[in-house]
């Protein structure tokens, strides 16, 4: 039986209310009043309190996303921006991956990282590794970084994870620092949680892959990520643990689009429900060609245009949740995404074990890699990049810091004074970027940029600061936030 309160996987992320969901959506994906209904639901409102949005529900959302007309598309995508105008304004944070480890004792059939392919290399960095990569991550000017490793209780132990998240908080290169580790490593217990909770992670972020029991067993038939409801329940625990920030995500083109997208949603309403939060954000991954992994194998792909969409959708369905893309996406396609409801991309990203000291911008190891990178600029070119379609690059990690974490974070947004604090962090951040590590050519375009959006703070008093802490940074002091 469908329960979203229920702790038990198959209860809230219940197939028969996923497949009576896709029916009432197939039933009324041409009904024009419900949509517009809906559609009207879902706009920003304001309140005494600033501005709210009310969400949809995956019944609601699923309508939307099973709509053919091209009118009603456009009118979902035109809301989408509305929304991602309202809360994230052009702000853009960025981050890049790190990859500690590709033992695995797993056999995702997607993933060229389980333990049967024998010809990828296994490599596990030294805490000597993982201080030349976080200089050279500095270096490049990353603040936040997600950390990502294989599952292998002897390889990767926690005690492992742990000792990478302190070796990575412990490096401080020049001007830099690394301000928000979040976490991606399967799934774990309650007391696992907890030690992750006390070494300072940010998000802890799993990928659910697929929300369809069978598909998921067939996908995961060996090792212990085989079991779909340890791995489904796996957020419970993490919040069960003091973990206030979780990240959702499938991996699209392993199932059908629509029954993923409804699983998600369902998902972030189970979280809502039992924990008062829903996630912090979701990751919207396609599966890539990779070591021994063809994609083709796998029939559900989607094509750009639904996996717009579907990112437009999830937008309006979720509007306080942030949306990742990462560099699996190539650059005409993450300029599209970007204004439908990204909120975080990656840059610069390298996705082997141990891909970043060592290499020149346009060297590329490929032998431990978990996927092909489709954007492989630069983060000084994707920085740029964003500057020039009149977004804010922002390296910023402040909530996180001022413990603005689960519902707290939830209610910076709904009072609106984001645009008096996540608005200067965004620009003070970008000019630290811009002091250390821009080439003259993005630094140029920067520095035009912070000058124009410092303006459109609204509260005076903030406006001044911001001008005085930018001011600050030139003359070389680091690290002001709001
Ligand atoms: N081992 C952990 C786990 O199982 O959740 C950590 C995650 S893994 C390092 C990161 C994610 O990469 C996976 O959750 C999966 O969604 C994604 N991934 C794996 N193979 C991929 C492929 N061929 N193309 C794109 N993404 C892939």
């Amino acid at each position: 039986m469908y329960d979203p309160k229920s702790l038990k996987a198959e209860e809230f992320i219940n197939h028969e209310e996923i497949l009576e969901t896709l029916d009432y959506a197939e039933k009324n994906k041409h009904n024009r009043e419900l949509i517009e209904e809906i559609l009207d639901k879902a706009r920003p409102r304001r309140t005494s309190k600033g501005i709210e949005c009310a969400g949809l529900s995956h019944r609601e959302a699923s309508v939307l996303l099973a709509c053919d007309i091209p009118e009603m598309t456009e009118k979902m995508y035109s809301l989408a921006r509305e929304i991602k105008q309202a809360f994230y304004g052009n702000r853009i944070v960025m981050f890049a991956p790190l990859y500690l480890s590709n033992y695995c004792v797993n056999k995702c059939v997607y993933c060229p990282y389980h333990y049967q392919n024998k010809s990828i290399p296994r490599k596990k960095l030294t805490q000597e590794e993982v201080a030349r990569e976080v200089v050279a991550l500095q270096d490049m000017g990353h603040k936040r970084l997600a950390i990502e490793a294989g599952e292998d209780p002897v390889n990767n132990p926690i005690e492992y994870i742990l000792e990478c998240i302190n070796t990575i908080y412990s490096i401080k290169h020049k001007n830099g620092a690394i301000r928000r580790v979040n976490v991606n490593i399967a799934a774990t217990t309650v007391e696992n949680y907890r030690k992750l909770k006390e070494a300072g992670i940010g998000t802890y972020i799993l990928f659910q892959e697929t929300y369809h029991k069978k598909s998921y067993e067939t996908l995961h038939p060996a090792g212990p990520k085989h079991n779909y409801a340890y791995h489904t329940e796996a957020m419970d625990r993490a919040m069960d643990g003091g973990i206030d920030d979780v990240g959702l995500g499938v991996l699209f083109g392993l199932e059908l689009y629509k029954y993923e997208f409804a699983g998600l949603l369902m998902h972030a309403e189970h979280l809502e429900a039992v924990h008062g939060v829903g996630p912090h954000t979701i990751s919207v991954p396609r599966v890539k060609h990779a070591d021994d992994i063809d994609p083709d194998v796998f029939d559900n792909s989607i094509d750009d245009e639904t996996f717009a969409k579907i990112i437009a959708c999830i937008r309006i369905a979720v509007p306080y949740t942030g949306m990742i893309i990462s560099t699996r996406e190539n650059e005409t396609c993450r300029d599209k995404v970007l204004s439908l409801g990204i909120s975080q991309i990656s840059g610069g990203s390298r996705t082997s074990v141990g891909g970043y000291a060592g290499y020149a911008p346009d060297e590329r190891p490929h032998d431990t890699e978990q996927f092909d990178v489709s954007d492989q600029r630069s983060l000084d070119e994707v920085v740029k990049w964003l500057m020039d379609l009149g977004y804010i690059p922002s390296f910023c990690t402040a909530c996180y810091r001022e413990g603005r974490t689960g519902d707290r974070f939830m209610s910076l947004c709904k009072t609106g004074q984001i645009q008096n604090c996540c608005h200067p962090n965004a620009l003070m951040t970008l000019k630290e970027y811009l002091e250390d590590y821009a080439s003259p050519e993005t630094k140029a375009v920067g520095e035009k940029l912070i000058a124009e959006e410092l303006k459109k703070i609204p509260n005076e008093k903030a406006r001044k600061l911001a001008a005085e802490y930018i001011e600050s940074i030139h003359l070389g002091r680091r690290d002001f936030r709001f």
